[in-house]
């Protein structure tokens, strides 16, 4: 077995790396091709990152493709991306006209490669009309949803249809996100690399230094939730839960994000975030850098709560992150969160920021329940959500594709 692969076998057990080796041996030399579009920032990208390497060490022969874009573009597939996720946007033929025009650009870079490859996976909305552009195609498309589109904005999801429902496939994260679509419909959640710099086990000085730099006090509770700049998120229902908890006990909280290439609302956001914390020095609103692995890491492991009070959200690789470092995780009940948050087990599933501003005050009072959580947390992410599991569902994804069965992945 190859030294990559085999780093995971004492946290993801022996068997799971021998039906890897197994699958990888039916798709040796395959060529499978992802295509996204933004090298960093964003669940996808972190995703890709580990997806792609681990895939060529099991014999695939993978690349990940990033297509390029303008401001104008990237403001346009933010509303489709909203639009999705059931907010109403306007979005006028012209818009999507240029949608179009910058997916052809990038096709003319891509073609060769994409019309060539054995299977491609096109993640998101923002490079799906590339299969219509590559009529010459000869393998198998799919189409990779990673948003929450159980409640779409309709007139959105009607354009958006139309183009993707010419694909092979496609792949959600859970059975609520599916749509009526003409091909098979397979349900794969996402994973966390657990050795990766965001997930690795830090020493106590790592995190005492994190702790000194951002001026967080040890002797007092810290929440933190780490996220885009992005409305769905809920920052500001963050701090008003913050606020209400404050009255009782002297809490800090940590809001840590930075913005995603393809994601320009960012900014405003954070305006809006910076302007509800402010006057209160125990809430610590952090823009941090591209890259910033460890000290996301650092952030995670000295909560006592991480949050994730999303009022959308596709899968939450942070919910993961947060369980994975044994913390209670409280998560806006939505999408992928559910998938994660199992209400009372590993956290508390909140619709208001009253609501979460009571189970913080619970999960601060009674730690014997906050530790058991965090237990059982670790436990749920090692048997669902590892990179091990989500590895094994591509693969058999594409054999059951390559072999023309319309199977369901599902996990277990
Ligand atoms: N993330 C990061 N820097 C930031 C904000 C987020 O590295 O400033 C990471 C975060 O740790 C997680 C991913 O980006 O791994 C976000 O994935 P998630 O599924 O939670 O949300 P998305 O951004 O894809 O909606």
């Amino acid at each position: 077995m190859s030294p990559l692969l085999s780093a995971y076998e004492a946290i993801a057990g022996s068997s799971a790396l021998t039906q890897l080796r197994r699958l990888g041996e039916k798709l040796a030399g395959l060529r499978v091709v992802h295509v996204n579009s933004t090298r960093e920032g964003g669940g996808v990208a972190e995703i890709l990152e580990w997806m792609v390497p681990l895939m060529r060490d099991v014999g695939v022969d993978a690349s990940w493709e990033v297509i390029h874009g303008t401001p104008r573009f990237f403001e346009i597939t933010k509303a489709i991306h909203n639009g999705l996720q059931g907010k109403a946007v306007d979005l006028p033929k012209k818009d999507w006209r240029i949608y179009q025009d910058v997916n052809e650009e990038n096709a003319q870079r891509l073609r060769p490669l994409l019309e060539e490859a054995d299977i491609v996976i096109i993640h998101d909305p923002q490079p799906a009309h590339l299969l219509k552009l590559c009529p010459n195609r000869k393998g198998k498309w799919i189409w990779r949803a990673h948003i929450d589109i159980s409640r779409p904005f309709r007139p959105v999801w009607k354009v958006l249809r139309t183009i993707v429902d010419k694909y092979d496939a496609s792949i959600f994260s859970m059975t609520e996100f599916a749509q009526p679509l003409p091909h098979p419909q397979f349900l794969v959640p996402p994973s966390i690399d657990p050795l990766s710099e965001k997930n690795r086990e830090l020493g106590p000085e790592e995190i005492a230094g994190a702790r000194t730099e951002f001026g967080i006090d040890p002797e007092r509770p810290l929440l933190v939730q780490v996220s885009r700049f992005d409305r769905f998120k809920d920052p500001i229902g963050v701090i008003q839960a913050s606020r209400l908890v404050r009255k009782v006990i002297p809490v800090q909280l940590v809001l840590a994000g930075g913005g995603a290439t393809d994601d320009p609302e960012g900014k405003a956001v954070l305006e809006d975030v910076m302007e509800a914390a402010e006057g209160a020095p125990d809430i610590h609103v952090l823009l941090l850098p591209s890259g910033a692995h460890t000290t996301i890491n650092a952030l995670q492991r000295m909560a006592d709560i991480v949050l994730q009070k999303s009022t959308r959200e596709g899968f939450g690789l942070t919910v993961t992150e947060g369980l994975w470092k044994g913390k209670p995780v409280i998560g806006g009940d939505v999408g992928g969160i559910r998938l994660q948050v199992v209400n009372y087990h590993t956290g508390f599933l909140v619709n208001t920021p009253e609501g979460a501003a009571h189970r913080i005050r619970y999960l601060l009072r009674h730690h014997d329940r906050a530790a058991e959580m965090g237990r059982i947390g670790r436990e749920f992410v090692r048997e669902n959500f590892l990179l091990t599991r989500h590895l094994r569902d591509y693969l058999t994804l594409i054999l059951a594709i390559r072999s023309g069965r319309e199977e369901r992945v599902v996990f277990v």
